[in-house]
């Protein structure tokens, strides 16, 4: 997917659009189950908060992916995508008990991270199979040395908590069948991962019947030039030989699990933009395109890094521009960000916009959200349809004020009658 492609689609599908490389997202599954090549199962299941197009469900599914779900929602737009209800794994946070044994009647994969839901899901079904959501507290601290965090983490059961969790397993005879942890930070430092590791193996030990251990993500992907990404060769050959010693231990060829979702589609995702203003200032260059904060919201929201190209001006002299959205607030991409010369007209495009982006999209500003294109075997496909003004009123109750007031005055009437 080269300039010419991505014009090719801004002009085809207009601006702003999604693209998304389906050719790296095939090549970073394969850099991960080739980097734990050693492990005798290996489970992926792709994250789908990080992008939920059904098309790029479809295309994860065809690499041999399961999925990782946080709502209902989700795994109903997996199962629309082909997937079997036994390759998704639904690890929510703070969802009721109701949700949670819906998601269980279709024959999905249950994650607990509390012991309340756990004691009432085990009480009241004790055959179906669950896993358990594990907070190690383990977080990266510096360099090398390890400290012990996250105490106040929303996620995950305690490891302090193991007595009484073990209680209930015993009191409800549950069958717990896989531990998994997902302390959602950066897999940067891999001998902070492994030490986690090796408490989750602990946790392992005190359950007879698991069928897999559940890594989480954490894999981080470079957002610029320099920046560090996770080393998956090095981690899978040290996990991988940790692993498999631990099934010799346990007396069990586990399955062992991963969850990435930025990992598989942050890199293959573009957004495109088309620029409606050059305005320069007293104190800088802004560039306004045709998006904002209601579109892609990672640099607002946490201060993210998108490297952003001028694809329609690619060789021109760089220059230092603000890029702004559209939105009427602050609304900023990126400050004083070196661009090759950018010309009202100009598409830009911001890199590594596949995982987080369009899934956090909004209509703020009464907005449209934009088109989603895959590039699948050197071709476009259209794979979400830009939003009309249709859908922005669609569930819209259009009530008629003057009506209201008639029939409230009915209703007093009536009142007064009855009395
Ligand atoms: C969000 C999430 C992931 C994916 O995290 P990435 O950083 O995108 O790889 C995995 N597991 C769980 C439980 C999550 O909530």
């Amino acid at each position: 997917m080269n300039n010419q492609d991505l014009l090719q689609v801004a002009n085809e599908y207009g601006a702003p659009v999604y693209v998304y490389d389906a050719e790296k997202i095939i090549s970073q599954y394969e850099r991960l189950t080739t980097a734990f090549g050693k492990v005798k199962h290996l489970k992926i299941n792709y994250a789908v908060k990080a992008l939920s197009n059904i098309s790029v469900l479809k295309l994860l599914n065809k690499l041999g992916s399961g999925l990782d779900t946080v709502s209902l929602q989700e795994v109903q737009l997996g199962l629309r995508a082909g997937f079997s209800p036994g390759d998704i794994i639904f690890t929510p946070n703070g969802v009721s008990l109701e949700e949670i044994e819906e998601v269980s009647a279709l024959g999905v994969q249950i994650n607990i991270d509390n012991l309340s839901i756990l004691e009432q899901f085990g009480a009241k079904h004790p055959n179906v199979p669950v896993c358990i959501r594990i907070n190690p507290h383990v977080m990266a601290g510096g360099n090398t040395n390890i400290s012990v965090g996250h105490i106040d983490s929303k996620f995950g059961i305690s490891i302090h908590q193991i007595p009484h969790l073990l209680r209930i397993v015993e009191n409800t005879k549950m069958h717990i069948n896989g531990i998994h942890m997902h302390t959602g930070s950066d897999i940067l430092d891999i001998e902070v991962f492994l030490y986690a590791s090796e408490i989750l193996f602990d946790t392992a030990k005190q359950f007879e019947n698991l069928d897999f251990i559940d890594f989480g993500s954490g894999f981080k992907v470079p957002y610029k030039e320099g920046d560090i990404e996770t080393n998956i060769e090095e981690l899978g050959k040290k996990l991988s030989k940790r692993f498999n010693e631990f099934c010799k231990e346990y007396g069990k060829d586990l399955s062992l699990a991963f969850e990435p979702g930025k990992f598989l589609v942050s890199e293959a995702g573009c957004f495109l933009a088309k620029v409606n203003v050059v305005k320069q200032t007293t104190s800088t260059v802004f560039a306004g395109v045709d998006s904002g904060f209601n579109h892609l919201i990672r640099p607002m929201l946490y201060g993210a890094h998108h490297d952003i190209v001028n694809i329609s001006n690619p060789g021109g002299r760089d220059r230092f521009y603000s890029v702004v959205g559209y939105i009427c607030e602050t609304d900023t991409f990126a400050n004083n960000r070196r661009i090759a010369e950018i010309n009202e007209g100009d598409v830009l495009c911001f890199k590594n916009a596949g995982a987080y982006c369009f899934t956090m999209a909004s209509n703020y500003n009464s907005r449209f959200r934009p088109a989603e294109v895959l590039w699948y075997n050197g071709q476009s496909h259209l794979i979400r349809k830009r939003e009309t003004f249709e859908d922005l009123v669609r569930n819209q109750v259009e009530v008629d004020l003057n009506t209201v007031k008639q029939q409230t005055t009915q209703l007093e009437e009536e009142n007064i009658a009855v009395k």
